[in-house]
């Protein structure tokens, strides 16, 4: 009981320094204007620069903050812009996939578009390129279109992807493909009698609920190669997530995987040999850092699991190169739970460390993984949720909760990033749209 008054007490103490933390950030821009505007209006000379580039490349929900960020702070003359370069033509809304998934009538709602977010930057301050990048050199990004963008200071935000996309990514560009995929594998589980959920993730455990609460006469089983469900998170919320899946029905298999599938047999085979029906299944294990671009131009950054590795300032881990960044799920940093809060305030540290590079100062603001930040709401069936925090040292809270909204918090999500819901906006980007 004591434990959990202290931890109350210290997410009030963490709430109310990250206030204090926004308020001198904010002191800090302002007065940089300030000065700025000063001596600008003490120099009469109009000086002309040669454009530099702030590239980012990724815009989810690291990258996206980061090059707004970026953009809103570059001062008025200022020779530099910021270029986005971003294969996905909408913002993917990961939270709401596993459940969109299963839910029909909802899909356009998980691609918010981009623009709204940018409203109020200026147009010189920022160039916007749907493309992919396909190769970083020290001082240039090759995009797949055969154009070479030259950068200054870089920031790489290119996340994560899934061995086998959807439930956890959607490995499509194109906002109509994107829609399509989803609705297939809605009626791919709505046609199964048998379906087999792999990984005991919040993505497994939010799928297998789901379903087994959309289509209750249907057999949900969910395998997962560890002791629990939910193992990276404390034992109380594992329990939840159990008890959550047990309730509904859906009968679950911890430390065991799968090995094989037999589609005409319509069985799946653990390692313990077990065989379980299944005439469809999804897997939600096994998602990877996207890397590669990286990887060839600094592999002594790359860890074991593929992971960017990060300083606290957010420059990748290389002396070589200072002017490259990471954030998001590709960097590794010690966040035991990397999502997107902790994506956002890596994408933070980066953006104030760019600023501060670019006025002639050291990087000097610092990531440290704030365990406020791996609070996560795990929904456990149609209606209803658990939200769990839990510090580093095992102390968790629970608070369960009846559940409403089918859509999720897609209609927040998409208020926040400046878009009402649900019209896609394709305008508002368009101004960004300018030649090299
Ligand atoms: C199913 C699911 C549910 C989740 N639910 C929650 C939740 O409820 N709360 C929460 O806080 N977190 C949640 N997360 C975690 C969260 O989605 C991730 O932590 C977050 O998306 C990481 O953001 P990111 O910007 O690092 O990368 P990503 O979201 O992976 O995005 C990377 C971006 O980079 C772009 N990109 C990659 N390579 C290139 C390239 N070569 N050229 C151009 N563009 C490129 C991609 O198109 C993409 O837009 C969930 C994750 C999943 C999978």
């Amino acid at each position: 009981m004591f434990k959990k008054a202290w931890l109350v007490a210290r997410a009030v103490g963490s709430i109310g320094s990250f206030i204090g933390y926004l308020v001198s950030r904010s002191v800090w821009l302002r007065m940089r204007r300030i000065r700025h505007h000063l001596s600008s209006s003490a120099s009469s000379n109009h000086i002309e620069h040669e454009q530099r580039n702030i590239v980012v490349i990724g815009t989810s929900m690291a990258g996206y903050h980061a090059a707004k960020t970026i953009a809103e702070s570059l001062l008025p003359g200022s020779p530099y812009r910021v270029v986005v370069i971003e294969a996905h033509d909408h913002f993917h809304f990961t939270w709401v996939l596993p459940r969109f998934c299963v839910i029909e009538g909802h899909e356009h709602k998980a691609f918010i578009p981009y623009g709204p977010y940018l409203r109020h930057i200026p147009e010189s301050a920022l160039r916007w390129v749907q493309g992919r990048a396909v190769r970083i050199t020290k001082d240039s990004v090759h995009l797949s279109s055969g154009e070479e963008v030259p950068y200054e200071f870089l920031v790489v935000a290119t996340g994560a992807g899934a061995s086998d996309a959807l439930p956890s990514r959607v490995d499509s560009d194109d906002k109509s493909e994107g829609i399509t995929k989803l609705k297939n594998i809605q009626t791919r589980i709505k046609e199964a009698k048998n379906l087999v959920v792999v990984g005991g993730g919040a993505a497994g455990v939010e799928l297998a609920t789901d379903a087994k609460s959309q289509y209750p006469e249907k057999t949900v089983v969910l395998v997962h190669s560890r002791d629990s469900v939910m193992h990276r998170f404390g034992p109380e919320l594992q329990k939840a997530a159990t008890e959550g899946l047990k309730d509904l029905g859906v009968e679950v298999i911890t430390g065991d995987r799968l090995i094989g599938e037999d589609k005409e047999r319509g069985v799946v085979t653990l390692k313990s040999g077990e065989e379980v029906e299944c005439d469809f299944l999804v897997n939600c294990a096994g998602q990877k850092p996207n890397s590669t671009l990286i990887r060839e131009l600094s592999p002594i950054s790359i860890t074991a699991t593929g992971h960017i590795r990060a300083k606290p300032t957010m420059q990748i881990d290389d002396g070589s190169l200072p002017n490259v960044y990471v954030c998001g799920d590709v960097a590794e940093t010690s966040t035991p739970n990397p999502n997107s809060r902790s994506a956002r305030a890596q994408a933070a540290v980066a953006s104030d460390n760019v600023i501060l590079a670019i006025d002639g100062c050291k990087p000097a603001n610092k990531y440290k993984p704030n365990w406020l930040e791996a609070l996560i709401k795990l929904t456990l069936g149609l209606d209803r949720s658990v939200t769990h925090i839990g510090d580093f040292s095992g102390t968790e809270l629970l608070f369960p909760a009846k559940e409403k909204d089918l859509a999720l918090m897609s209609g927040g999500a998409w208020k926040h990033m400046g878009a009402s819901p649900f019209q896609d906006d394709t305008e508002t980007l368009q101004r960004f749209f300018t030649k090299a």
